[in-house]
């Protein structure tokens, strides 16, 4: 799990919005302005807008 102190200092890089942390199915980052899922790999978020998966609609 991500640490909450880090979680509040995180922006989106694209947009430097705040993100959204979801822990399931997987851990992982959303910005629902870019509509991108960074992915969080041993246990460091992927703050790469390359790096980023499009967000799938729910
Ligand atoms: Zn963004």
């Amino acid at each position: 799990m991500l640490d909450e102190r880090l979680l509040g200092i995180l922006a989106c890089p694209g947009c430097k919005g705040e993100l959204d942390y979801r822990t399931d199915p997987k851990e992982v980052l959303i910005c629902h302005s870019c509509s991108l899922v960074y992915e969080i790999r041993d246990d460091i978020p992927i703050m790469l807008v390359e790096e980023a998966k499009p967000l799938e609609k729910e």
